[in-house]
């Protein structure tokens, strides 16, 4: 298994909105191909969307393409910013707020 450097906390991941793992195909519910476009992952590229459980398909790993990380982190921080009351303030103070901010910079093109 690779190891990731680092970790998209479940509330984060709720966020960027992963789909539902019966809409995949089965490349990308074990994460070889990104969840979210046709891209072939590579273990230095890949970006790790943690382990999912789902009462039908059992467990999966999904894993997303780095500019496919950059865009959803980028709308879901929009959306998230609107709707805190910390992160009105500054980003820095909300761990939610944080995490998506450092996702867009590590990702976006
Ligand atoms: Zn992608
Ligand atoms: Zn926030």
């Amino acid at each position: 298994m690779n190891v990731t450097t680092q970790e998209i906390p479940p509330e984060v991941l709720a966020l960027l909105a992963l789909p539902d793992v019966d809409t995949l195909t089965p490349d990308q519910a074990r994460g070889a191909v990104c969840a979210w476009c046709p891209t072939r992952l590579l273990a230095e590229t890949a970006v790790d969307l943690g382990e999912h459980t789902d009462p039908e398909a059992g467990r999966w790993w999904p894993r997303a393409c780095g500019p496919c990380v950059g865009r959803r982190a980028h709308h879901a921080l929009y959306a998230h910013v609107a709707l805190c009351e910390p992160c009105v303030d500054d980003v820095a103070r909300c761990e939610i707020g944080r995490t998506l901010s450092r996702l867009v910079r590590r990702y976006r093109r």
